[in-house]
């Protein structure tokens, strides 16, 4: 996500940090570099303009290029622009009404509308333990309805029962009347989408808006398109009341530039964002952290987020009392691949983690990749239970078997028994500096 926007900010602010004194030209000529990369990002000019203005005028002032670290301070201050272009607080959904509140999804064709329908049913359901009910009024698409009771099957969430013939506004009402007698807590209409926006489109819209007067109105676009998605954003919203966006395709958007133009332009907050085709792969829009990803600070809050959603709780309390102790085996090695790979292996980890962007480009050039994670958890399951807890035993000829065992060569075992010496030593450290403090600490946290 951002890669190539942070790239070349990142670069920007290595070149002023490294420096002692700015003067206001430093500033300036930073600034530009700024503006060049917002462009090349895609972000829409006029938002551009404003940006660099405002930010230049307070990087340009007095007590910043007097402060002892004006970089850092120039950082800071391009930080909190991105942060109030992107919207300033996260907007989260609102649901607080007499059950059922209703969500009404829209969206082009193929912007990932249904999809992210049953991610947010999902995510209701999972995170806060909501009674959601979908109902597909998409009888436009061949198939739409049945796309919809499949995902409902997936994610375990309910679905209006199907009725052949039956027209959008009159399926809505249907839905309403069993979310309100069966009780359920949410009710998301997903509406038909269209390839173009067109008039028919926007009627049939307005018209199940007016019957079924939701709480919400999110509208999906896919930010790959860049400010095509802007474009539609507006559109939609000339034509009814978005309440919010949902951005999908985040996952492969180096760029940046709909996420980035999509509030100002539009005035309407980016609620969430799509990070995947898997149906947990959502996330909620939340402007400091995307800020922090963008300048390659980490997303330091959303790691431990999903940490504590995928992690086993008990297995990360096994391993504390063995780090503690200053033990760590193969065992815990391997507990330790796999929750990385649980996590979305370590090209998630290294977006989020600060410093890790460079750590992970050097992990690429020295052939450490998620594909690795798998082939290290292999040897070590072709170890005996004896050689897991204490990895000296691995003499030459234990190596050859592991190595035939788990179809890898003596080298991969050596590459292993390395790496598995290298984190017993990092782990040691940490706990020398005083546990995850200690580890926030070389973080520079
Ligand atoms: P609809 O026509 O708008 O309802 O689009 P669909 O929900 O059928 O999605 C179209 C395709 O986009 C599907 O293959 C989805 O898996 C994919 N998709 C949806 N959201 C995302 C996302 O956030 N990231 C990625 N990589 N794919 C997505």
């Amino acid at each position: 996500m951002f890669d190539k926007l942070s790239d070349r900010l990142g670069g920007v602010f290595d070149r002023l940090r490294g420096r002692g004194a700015l003067n206001e030209a430093d500033v300036r000529e930073a600034m530009r570099e700024v503006r060049v990369a917002l462009l090349e990002a895609d972000v829409a000019l006029p938002v551009v303009r404003e940006f660099v203005d405002k930010a230049t005028e307070k990087a340009v002032g007095q007590s910043v290029l007097k402060s002892v670290t004006p970089g850092q301070q120039v950082v800071k201050i391009v930080n909190d622009a991105l942060v109030e272009m992107l919207g300033a607080e996260q907007s989260d959904l609102n649901l607080a009404v007499a059950p059922p509140a209703i969500i009404m999804m829209v969206g082009l064709q193929g912007s990932g509308k249904t999809t992210t329908t049953a991610k947010i049913a999902k995510m209701l359901k999972a995170k806060q333990g909501k009674k959601v009910l979908m109902a597909s009024l998409d009888v436009n698409r061949p198939a739409a309805q049945e796309q919809l009771a499949t995902l409902g099957t997936q994610t375990e969430v309910a679905t209006l029962p199907i009725v052949q013939g039956q027209q959008p506004v009159d399926i809505a009402k249907r839905a309403m009347q069993a979310a309100k007698l069966q009780g359920f807590d949410v009710l998301l209409l997903d509406t038909a989408g269209r390839l173009h926006v067109d008039q028919q489109l926007m009627d049939e819209m307005q018209a199940v808006a007016k019957v079924s007067a939701p709480q919400e109105i999110l509208l999906v676009v896919d930010s790959l398109t860049g400010q095509d998605a802007v474009n539609v954003a507006k559109n939609f919203g000339e034509r009814v009341d978005l309440t919010g966006i949902v951005l999908t395709r985040m996952d492969g958007d180096a760029r940046g530039g709909a996420a980035l133009s999509m509030r100002a332009i539009t005035g309407k907050p980016i609620k969430f964002a799509g990070v995947g085709e898997k149906l947990d792969a959502l996330e909620a829009f939340n402007p400091e952290r995307v800020a922090g990803r963008i300048l390659g600070m980490g997303d330091v809050v959303g790691l431990v987020e999903r940490a504590a959603e995928i992690v086993d709780k008990d297995e990360a309390d096994k391993l504390a009392a063995k780090m503690a102790k200053g033990q760590f085996d193969m065992d815990d090695l391997r507990t330790q691949f796999r929750q990385m790979t649980k996590m979305g292996g370590l090209g998630a980890l290294a977006g989020m983690m600060p410093g890790m962007k460079k750590a992970k480009a050097a992990m690429d050039a020295s052939g450490m990749n998620d594909k690795l994670l798998i082939h290290m958890d292999a040897i070590i399951g072709s170890m005996t239970p004896k050689e897991r807890a204490k990895p000296e035993l691995l003499n030459a000829k234990r190596k050859i078997r592991i190595a035939k065992g788990s179809g890898m060569t003596v080298q991969d075992v050596n590459k292993l028994i390395k790496m598995h010496q290298e984190m017993a030593t990092a782990m040691k450290r940490i706990r020398k500096m005083g546990g995850l403090k200690g580890l926030a600490a070389m973080f520079g946290g």
